[in-house]
């Protein structure tokens, strides 16, 4: 039977589950607070420049030829996809650059000039890698848990010593690796999922299968075209969509959302997935009866850091760098704990910077160049604008020491980005840019329920869900609770 169903968010995991809910026959608006979609993974236009404010790695390519799969249709025919070579650039302390490429034969020599051996035993890390990787594709990502007896399945029993579910990242590469660039090339990733590799299961060794194996790629005009993909195919499958529309509040009634309060006025409804961030939804919007997780629920877990970042569009090309690039700093673990353990501003910060215009041409005017530097920080800092100022010429200032290209004098468009905006543009509970961190006791059954434990109507999708935090793991979060609450409330 068709319903009238509501989706809070024009985020990935809003537009994902808004195209499932609406292909399912339903009739489905999407309401957005902010003025365009995509979310985190907005474009800044500006100049002839387009920024990715958020996502820039385009990883595990299959979830995505999955996702357009599902409503009968090619990814080609949506954007353009490129493998990107190389793969990143790495710049170790000051002293060495090493490039990781698309051709695995040069990423051994890598490794066994980091160590004699080192080639075998990527080998063997990798073969390690691949296999947990098939064991969570088939077996635990595209699902959802319920209860503790679904994440607790035979196979987990069996293997679970087998998948490093139960041991931590850093020390499982220290049973392969003692060079500190081969563990770091392999520990790099846990950033993504917002964790240190002192605080990851190793079951996340699967980051080295999916970054060294299946390869960077990059949708053509940046990662925004993912989202006017998305856009677009919503628009042909029928969902109504509403950006500058926040939702102040749910009306609760009897265990059921029945309508969504919005500045003009009630828009009723039959069922709702929630996309926005999730303490937001449950501590703002749901009145408390309908709350599923308190207060100090949010207080007790362990964030995923925020992110301070410097947008600059500068009037010449760079020569030092190629599209992805990370600085290692010697000695990473007091960055981590400057987010985890005693959090502050890093004084030695480890940092990502994006060159997007190495390589696409359509995010930058001609001979100019597209580029951000990230530092991941611990959420709820001190954001003033003046300590922004200063800690983004720190990094500039570091930036042109360790490539040796002075860029202050052709530095046409600056932005800065960090913890307060990730409040105001999304409400993100404590500025943190990727919700939850990957810790085992919140990954699968421990990450919040995709679905409401006191109001029936009410489903979720989005990184703060499992499988948690990046562009595919929302791909697959929507994908699992949209077709469910599809037919649960037909
Ligand atoms: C700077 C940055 C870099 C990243 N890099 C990568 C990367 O390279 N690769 C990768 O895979 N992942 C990356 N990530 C992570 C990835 O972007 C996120 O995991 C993913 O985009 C989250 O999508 P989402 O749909 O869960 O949430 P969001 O994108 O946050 O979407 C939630 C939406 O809800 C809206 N909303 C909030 N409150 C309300 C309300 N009351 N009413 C209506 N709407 C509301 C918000 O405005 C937002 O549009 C990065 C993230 C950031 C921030």
């Amino acid at each position: 039977m068709k319903k009238t169903l509501s989706v809070v968010g024009g985020g990935f995991g809003g537009l994902c589950s808004a195209c499932y809910l609406a292909a399912a026959g339903h009739d489905v608006t999407l309401f957005e607070k902010n003025e365009s979609l995509g979310g985190r993974a907005r474009a800044w236009n500006v100049d002839g420049f387009s920024f990715d404010l958020g996502p820039s790695w385009y990883l595990m390519p299959e979830v995505f030829e999955r996702f357009f799969q599902d409503f009968s249709r090619r990814r080609e025919d949506y954007y353009t996809l490129n493998r990107l070579n190389p793969y990143y650039r790495i710049f170790f302390g000051g002293h060495e650059t090493v490039d990781v490429t698309d051709d695995l034969e040069q990423t051994r020599a890598l490794f066994e000039r980091f160590e004699p051996g080192g080639a075998e035993r990527l080998d063997a890390y990798l073969k390690q890698a691949e296999y947990k990787y098939s064991v969570a594709m088939e077996e635990f990502l595209y699902r959802e848990y319920r209860s503790f007896r679904d994440f607790l399945n035979r196979r987990l029993l069996i293997e679970g010593t087998r998948l490093g579910v139960f041991r931590k990242l850093d020390r499982f590469v220290g049973r392969y690796f003692s060079d500190h660039r081969a563990k770091k090339i392999l520990e790099y990733a846990m950033v993504f999922l917002g964790t240190s590799p002192t605080d990851a299961p190793a079951l996340y060794s699967i980051m080295s299968h999916v970054d060294l194996n299946l390869g960077v790629w990059f949708p053509r005009g940046g990662m925004i075209s993912l989202v006017r993909a998305l856009e677009r195919l919503a628009g042909e499958l029928g969902v109504t969509i509403r950006c500058n529309t926040p939702i102040r509040g749910f009306n609760v009634r009897d265990r059921r959302i029945h309508a969504l309060r919005t500045d003009s006025g009630d828009e009723p409804t039959d069922g709702v997935l929630v996309n926005a961030d999730y303490a937001h939804s449950e501590l703002e919007l749901m009145p408390d009866e309908g709350r599923s997780y308190r207060e100090r629920y949010w207080k007790s877990r362990t964030l995923a850091p925020s992110f301070f970042v410097v947008y600059l569009g500068l009037t010449r090309k760079l020569r030092s760098v190629v599209h992805h690039n990370l600085y290692f700093a010697d000695e990473w673990e007091r960055h981590f704990d400057s987010i985890f353990r005693t959090p502050g501003w890093p004084d030695h910060p480890s940092y990502y910077v994006s060159c997007a215009s190495y390589d696409d041409p359509t995010v930058a005017p001609s001979g100019q160049e597209n580029v951000f530097l990230l530092v991941p920080v611990a959420t709820g800092l001190d954001d003033n604008t003046e300590f922004r100022e200063q800690y983004a010429e720190k990094l500039i200032e570091h930036f042109e020491s360790i490539t040796g290209e002075a860029i202050r004098d052709s530095i046409a468009i600056k932005r800065l980005y960090s913890q307060r905006d990730f409040a105001h543009d999304y409400n993100a509970y404590r500025g943190t840019a990727l919700g939850l961190a990957h810790t085992l006791f919140q990954t699968a059954v421990f990450r919040p329920s995709q679905r409401s434990r006191k109001v029936d109507n009410l489903y979720y999708a989005g990184q703060y869900t499992h499988p948690g935090v990046g562009v595919p793991m929302t791909f697959i979060s929507s994908r699992v609770i949209a077709r469910s609450m599809a037919e649960e409330l037909s």
